[in-house]
């Protein structure tokens, strides 16, 4: 059996930015993804609205302390700009009376978008790497050790194999650590229970997107921000590009993913357009396409613990297990794993960094 220095496992933002960081190296390794693209909660659509629209359907927003990806999005020549967030928001207290305005609510820019969506980060970074060392639907099953080497075992299409590695990168978050890959096999019970322990962040959540043809909220002085006490949506923000074509809104669901899974995507859809026209008028009721993803039922995603709790974030005790790590030679890459800014974009690429740094210094 061929041994490769390292296995990646998953190819989400941290997965991906791992390997760039490896390849640079010159360290040899491989990633395995288990969906047939990479990403994991980054996720785009592709619409018929030209390469500058951008349907992101998981993430959103960086922050402007968030050194980490501005760096990165310069060096892969990847554009943002600033959320729209001009005008007035509306909050709707009830569903029959007309949406209070606030003014200026949305105040000054607070956060930043990717310019033609997040899914641009994934494909640059995606662009600069090795193509035969990144796989997609290769899933990790089973994870164990024999004397000094792990053994992966994967899934693709169908057909089980068994890849063998000196280090292991785990780019996953750590509750679906704990349900694909075997702890009990090869980690502390106390590990494993810290592991269950952290939320992945957004896990449990939908998203709904509408675009339109034109920015009917801004020529009305709204900056597209709403909050709703009604529902099906709590929150709502412009998600337009930043050319002056392409329009659009987007909102989180509020409901609990049991009752939107009691729900057609067709009829929750309609339940987010109607509410858009009772917060924004009539011509919200004619959005040219809509768009929902349901994070809770992404098994690569979400796990049922996920979906049962109120979000919050990871705070993983990196360094409570940093012995049993360094001894495994097994490394903690996803966003969860970060000590500052856990479960955002930023938290994956310094959890990234981190497990690169540790590789460097054991190799
Ligand atoms: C709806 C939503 C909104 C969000 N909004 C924001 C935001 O505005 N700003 C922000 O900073 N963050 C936001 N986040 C969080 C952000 O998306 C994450 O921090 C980031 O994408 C995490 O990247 P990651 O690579 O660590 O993990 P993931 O993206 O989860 O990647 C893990 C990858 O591993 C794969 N995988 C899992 N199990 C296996 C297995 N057994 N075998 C092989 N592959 C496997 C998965 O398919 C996935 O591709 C949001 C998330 C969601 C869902």
């Amino acid at each position: 059996m061929n041994v490769t220095e390292i296995i990646i496992v998953g190819g989400g933002l941290s997965g991906l930015f791992t390997a760039f960081n490896l390849q640079e190296l010159n360290i040899p390794y491989l990633l395995l993804e288990a969906k047939s693209s990479f990403g994991g909660r980054i996720a785009g659509c592709k619409t018929s609205l030209g390469s500058d629209m951008s349907i992101d359907l998981g993430p959103t927003w960086f922050w402007p302390h968030q050194e980490m990806i501005k760096q990165v999005l310069t060096q892969l020549q990847v554009g943002w700009f600033e959320q729209y967030c001009k005008g007035d928001a509306l909050y709707q207290k009830h569903s029959d009376a007309i949406p209070t305005r606030i003014r200026n609510s949305a105040g000054e820019i607070t956060s930043c978008r990717v310019r033609g969506g997040l899914q641009q980060l994934i494909l640059a970074l995606a662009e600069q790497l090795e193509q035969s060392n990144i796989k997609t639907e290769y899933a990790v099953t089973g994870v164990r050790k024999s004397s000094d080497k792990w053994l992966i075992k994967t899934v693709h299409r169908d057909e089980e194999q068994t890849l063998s590695a000196n280090q292991l990168i785990l780019a996953i978050p750590p509750r679906l650590i704990v349900k694909y890959l075997t702890p009990e096999q090869y980690m502390s019970e106390k590990l494993t229970n810290d592991l269950q322990a952290q939320q992945t962040w957004m896990s449990g959540q939908a998203k709904f997107i509408a675009t339109y043809n034109n920015p009917f909220w801004r020529e009305n002085g709204l900056a597209g921000q709403a909050f709703s006490q009604v529902g099906p949506m709590v929150e709502i923000h412009d998600a337009s590009s930043d050319t002056e074509s392409n329009f659009a809104l987007f909102g989180f669901i509020g409901l609990q993913s049991d009752v939107r899974s009691q729900l057609s995507i067709d009829q929750l859809k309609s339940q987010c357009i109607q509410q858009l026209g009772a917060i924004f008028g009539s011509e919200a009721l004619d959005a040219e396409i809509s768009y929902l993803k349901d994070w809770a039922q992404d098994k690569w995603v979400a796990t049922d613990l996920d979906v049962m709790e109120s979000p919050r974030h990871a705070t993983f005790p990196m360094l409570q297990h940093k012995k049993e790590l360094e001894s495994l030679r097994l490394y903690l890459a996803a966003s969860e794993f970060a000590q500052f800014e856990a479960g955002y974009l930023e938290g994956a690429l310094l959890a990234s960094d981190t497990a690169v740094k540790a590789v460097k210094a054991c190799s």
